[in-house]
């Protein structure tokens, strides 16, 4: 679905976005017009499978009581026990969280992880807590939530608003109500309590894979001289910034919310990371010129790689945008007018559900490391992190070339195909 106007009884005409979820349904129907599925399958899939929804107190550090609402979507268990993150922001809606828990459904599938879709979500802006008020939301959400999470039914992540600190509250919430440590509830811990080596730097490192990939795929898998634009240098932004620097490509510019820093011959990344955790921000780092946001995104480069929010890359700046290949490191970072714009003009998108795939690839690995109580090194991550990523760049690419769609429609389609097979084998209960 796409973004339409209307006119409105006195005359004006009104701009209706199509909200995320009617956006996940709209791609999801568009995919399986390509495939060959049986059409109850369709129908099944198309709806999430559990919705939970609850209000729950918290107790103010002035004594006052407020009231908060979460959410947490099942969307498929067809694959696995559902993964996905929890969102803690004042624009979380049920029907957002019903879309990501669709795309994790979808993620999960496109890189072969044996994981359903999930998604939690509470309204609430964690900024505006003291510490101890979101130890005591955090720690209500989860126990609202025990009926619905299990090492081996749904297991939570971080996601915007949330930390590793907040994944460390839920982990011990569930451990105390089970009564011993159950590491494999949630993954994105802290490692002292079971977290994965590497899992901080997967979702940047992920990126950085399959911008490699995509250059190979277009021919350029040997030029030494390609140029990357990262906008956003937080966890995704800066780990992708620094991987792609460590391997000799030169990062031109980068920026955080306030604004970016540019250099065309290229920016010292580490020396940027440095002042942007002394400073608070990149913009003024003095190895570049400062860059707006808007600018940053149709700066010449080879390579531009959105990694700070969705919504970046939209009908107004697309014929802008100089950049040969995007890398979507965030999730939902370009509109779908942007998308058919870009197409048009050759201009090649790898999309979310395969570029940001690192940081559940990781997870993955976390899980199984608790399962079995057995930790692995780096090394050992960060090898078969390279080894999931190609292969789901190979599968999607080959199924872009069978089909003739773009790499966006292709990811789709090989991760439905893979849940539909994976129903039509259990077949529908009773
Ligand atoms: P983060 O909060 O660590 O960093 C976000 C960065 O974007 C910050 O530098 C922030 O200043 C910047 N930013 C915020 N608003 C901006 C704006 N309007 N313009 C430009 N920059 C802006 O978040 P993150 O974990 O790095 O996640 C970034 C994106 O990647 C999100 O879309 C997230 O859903 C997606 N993602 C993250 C992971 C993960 O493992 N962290 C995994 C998959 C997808």
């Amino acid at each position: 679905m796409v973004a339409t106007t209307i006119e409105t009884s006195n005359n004006h005409r009104q701009l209706i976005i199509p909200n995320a979820y009617q956006t996940a349904i709209a791609q999801y129907h568009r995919a399986t017009e390509h495939l060959a599925i049986d059409d109850n399958i369709i129908e099944f899939l198309r709806y999430p499978r559990r919705e939970f929804t609850v209000n729950f107190p918290v107790r103010r550090d002035n004594g006052k009581v407020d009231m908060f609402t979460g959410y947490r979507v099942h969307h498929s268990t067809v694959l696995g026990p559902s993964k996905g993150g929890i969102r803690y922001s004042t624009d979380v809606t049920l029907d957002e969280v019903r879309a990501l828990a669709m795309w994790m459904s979808w993620k999960c599938a496109l890189v072969n992880i044996p994981y359903g879709g999930a998604k939690g979500g509470v309204i609430v802006n964690p900024k505006e807590l003291s510490q101890a008020e979101l130890e005591r939301l955090t720690r209500r959400y989860a126990s609202e939530l025990i009926p619905l999470i299990s090492p081996h039914s749904d297991i939570p992540a971080p996601d915007m608003g949330t930390n590793e600190q907040v994944m460390a509250w839920i982990m011990d919430t569930y451990s105390m109500t089970a009564g011993y440590s159950v590491p494999a509830i949630v993954t994105g811990k802290p490692i002292i309590i079971g977290g994965s080596q590497g899992r901080t730097e997967a979702t940047g490192r992920g990126v950085i894979i399959a911008m490699m990939e995509s250059l190979k795929q277009r021919g350029q898998g040997n030029r030494t001289d390609i140029s990357v634009v990262i906008q956003g240098f937080g966890n995704v932004g800066s780990n992708a910034a620094v991987y792609a620097h460590e391997l000799g490509f030169r990062v031109i510019a980068v920026s955080d919310v306030n604004g970016g820093v540019y250099n065309p011959d290229g920016l010292d990344i580490p020396e940027v990371r440095d002042y942007c955790q002394e400073n608070g921000g990149v913009m003024h780092y003095p190895g570049g010129e400062p860059v707006s946001n808007a600018d940053l995104l149709t700066l010449p480069c080879d390579i531009l790689i959105p990694a700070a929010m969705e919504g970046q890359i939209t009908a107004s700046n697309a014929s802008d945008i100089q950049a040969d290949i995007i890398v979507e490191a965030a999730n939902g970072p370009t509109t779908p007018d942007a998308d058919d714009i870009l197409n048009d003009r050759g201009i090649m998108i790898v999309p979310d559900i395969l570029a940001n795939a690192g940081g559940v690839i990781v997870s993955y690995f976390e899980w199984v490391q608790d399962l079995q109580a057995f930790s692995w090194d780096k090394d050992e991550v960060f090898r078969q992190l390279q080894r999931i990523m190609v292969r789901a760049y190979d599968e999607t690419s080959n199924m872009a070339e069978k089909h003739h769609v773009d790499m966006r429609m292709a990811a789709q389609m090989t991760a439905i195909l893979r849940v539909a097979e994976a129903m039509k084998t259990r077949g529908f209960y009773p």
